[in-house]
């Protein structure tokens, strides 16, 4: 396990950036070139070799910020999520998945393994019970989605280890709703870690990317067939991200703290029946993200009371945007029931525990009091309304 030598802020500003040997300016060039010299040249370059100067000055990064040897960038975060069980998942393997998943990777899962030969098995809960006994014999990968969407259920890292390492398994996370500044898996000794870097990574709900870290020798396996599926991300991209990346710590502890005091003012609040969020006492899993996790993200869910109706309230927002994906500076908010989970019958969504009411509220960088104060105009529009 390595440690962290310098502060994630450094890590954020500084780790991998590209030398400007020209004119010794202070920003990584951007070089945009997919032909490169191949002769007397030690590294063959080509964007989808993902070695570019500016692929790996990213790759760098990222593999700073989750203590690994080495990552790699994608171009959305279902290539690497892809990429990465295809490397390991071969006909006649068994991977053990976790119940809720993102419904990109549930899709994934469902509508092409079988075309693959490998098998699955999504557990029924979060307790070690519910893996162990997912277990087969040719089982070769765990998976795991934690926090989870959109309930912010935790599954305890140190537990999936012991039961992996007992049986000689890889164990594969999506760690994006966490994001590298609140979760570093690995060093739970968790072998890959992945990442949607369109989240918040990216932040600004205008780049889509994908990320994974792990050590050198799982890296050379991803990249084994990376390079043939072809999911790299193209160089502006890359550089756009790197530039957002510089002040990821700055606002995912922003969002932490405006989450934390939005959760809190929620679950306090009368027409508000229920908050999930992982920094509340009052979450199951409290205590395990606490023992895992420095901060508790920007993300949270909660049902209003049965007698106001969810859409009513979202279309009376004014300053929170009713739209999908997350994790940028600006606060956003949607149905699940409507969105992500529409897929699912609503039998299985209740089951899920996501009820029509159910709103996931992913919170941006405002003044905490702006938001406050426009969800308290929209709960009084709608009740005022619906009381005439
Ligand atoms: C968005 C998301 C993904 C997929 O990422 P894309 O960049 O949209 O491909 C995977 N996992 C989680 C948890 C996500 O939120």
């Amino acid at each position: 396990m390595k440690s962290k030598k310098i502060g994630v802020n450094t890590i954020c500003t500084h780790v991998g950036e590209v030398k400007d040997t020209q004119f010794q300016g202070a920003i990584s060039p951007l070089f945009m070139s997919s032909s490169y010299q191949y002769d007397g040249v030690d590294v063959k370059r080509y964007p989808r070799y993902f070695n570019t100067p500016n692929q790996e000055a990213l790759c760098k990064k990222v593999a700073a910020l989750e203590n690994a040897e080495a990552g790699l960038i994608f171009g959305s975060g279902m290539a690497a999520v892809s990429t990465t069980m295809l490397a390991f998942l071969h006909k006649g393997d068994h991977v053990v998945l976790q119940k809720t998943l993102y419904g990109g990777t549930y899709n994934f899962v469902v509508e092409e393994f079988h075309k693959f030969g490998i098998e699955y098995t999504f557990t029924n809960g979060f307790s070690r019970n519910d893996f162990t006994s997912a277990i087969q014999d040719n089982t070769k990968v765990i998976f795991i989605e934690t926090p989870s969407n959109p309930l912010m259920l935790i599954t305890d890292l140190e537990m999936i280890t012991s039961i992996a390492k007992d049986r000689g398994l890889i164990t594969m996370i999506d760690n994006t709703f966490a994001s590298p500044i609140n979760q570093n898996p690995i060093d739970f000794g968790i072998d890959i870690c992945i990442h949607s870097a369109t989240k918040y990574m990216g932040g600004h709900s205008d780049i889509c990317a994908g990320a994974v870290a792990a050590s050198q020798e799982h890296i050379d396996t991803i990249w084994n067939i990376a390079k043939n599926l072809g999911g790299s991300l193209s160089d502006h991209t890359i550089w756009l991200l790197e530039r957002s990346m510089k002040t990821m710590a700055l606002r995912v502890k922003a969002q932490n703290k405006n989450a934390k005091k939005l959760a809190k003012w929620l679950d306090a609040h009368d027409l508000i029946q229920k908050v999930y969020y992982p920094g509340l006492k009052n979450h199951p899993d409290h205590n395990v993200a606490k023992k895992q996790m420095r901060g508790y993200t920007g993300m949270l869910s909660f049902e209003l009371i049965e007698s106001i109706n969810a859409n009513d309230f979202m279309k009376a927002l004014k300053l929170i945007k009713q739209s999908m994906s997350l994790a940028g500076v600006e606060s956003t908010i949607l149905s699940p029931a409507e969105t992500s989970h529409a897929l699912l019958s609503a039998e299985e969504r209740k089951k899920q525990g996501i009820s029509d009411g159910l709103l996931r509220f992913s919170v941006g960088i405002e003044e905490p009091k702006d938001l406050i104060e426009d969800i308290e105009q929209a709960l009084a529009s709608v009740v005022k309304k619906e009381l005439v």
